[in-house]
C-alpha cells in the first residue's frame, strides 16, 4: 500500500523525509509538498503516515488488502498520544482501533546528531551504534570458545 502526499495538505515540514526508512519521501524543490518518488519501494511501514502532522499522507491500498469500497484510514492524535485506525468495510460496517503513538513521550528520544560521532575504528566493531548502552547492559552476550558443546550438543 503505497503512500501518497495530499498536496493540499501538507506544508513540506519534512518529518515524513526524516523517517521514511527506505528515504523515498522527498520534497518536490518547486512546490515545496512531499511526495513519495518511488511508490514500488514502499515499505508501507506507516511511519510517514503516522509522523505527519497535517494528516497529509494516505496509502493506496491493494485489492487483496483493501478491495474497492474498502477503506483504512490513520490518524495520527498527538494530544491524545495515540493513532487511530478507521477500517471500514465494503459493507459499511466501520471498526476503529486506537494504540499508542508510543512508549515513550513523543520527540523525548535524543536523535543520531545529539550523539558524539562514533571513532573510525568502530566501522570494525560488530556492535551497533550505542550498544550495549542502549540495551541497558554491561556487555553483549558472546560466544565463549570451548562452551558450545556443553549441554551435550
Ligand atoms: Fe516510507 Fe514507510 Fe511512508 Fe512507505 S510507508 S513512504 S516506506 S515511511
Ligand atoms: Fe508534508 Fe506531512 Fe510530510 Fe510534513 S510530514 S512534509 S506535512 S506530508
Amino acid at each position: 500500500m503505497p503512500t501518497f502526499v495530499y498536496m493540499t495538505s501538507c506544508d513540506g515540514c519534512g518529518y515524513c523525509v526524516d523517517v521514511c526508512p527506505s528515504d523515498i519521501m522527498h520534497i518536490d524543490s518547486s512546490t515545496r509538498r512531499a511526495y513519495n518518488i518511488e511508490p514500488n519501494m514502499c515499505w508501507e511501514c506507516y511511519s510517514c503516515v503516522k509522523a505527519c502532522p497535517q494528516q497529509a499522507i494516505d496509502c493506496r491500498g491493494y485489492a487483496d488488502f483493501a478491495p474497492m469500497g474498502h477503506s483504512v484510514r490513520v490518524l495520527r492524535e498527538e494530544a491524545k498520544g495515540a493513532i487511530s485506525w478507521k477500517i471500514k468495510f465494503r459493507n459499511g460496517q466501520e471498526k476503529d482501533f486506537v494504540s499508542p503513538i508510543r512508549t515513550t513521550p513523543w520527540g523525548s528520544i535524543k536523535p543520531p546528531v545529539d550523539y558524539d560521532a562514533p571513532a573510525p575504528e568502530a566501522m570494525k566493531s560488530q556492535q551497533l551504534a550505542h550498544e550495549p548502552d542502549s540495551l541497558h547492559i554491561e556487555a553483549l552476550p558472546m560466544l565463549q570458545p570451548g562452551r558450545s558443546s556443553e549441554g551435550g550438543h
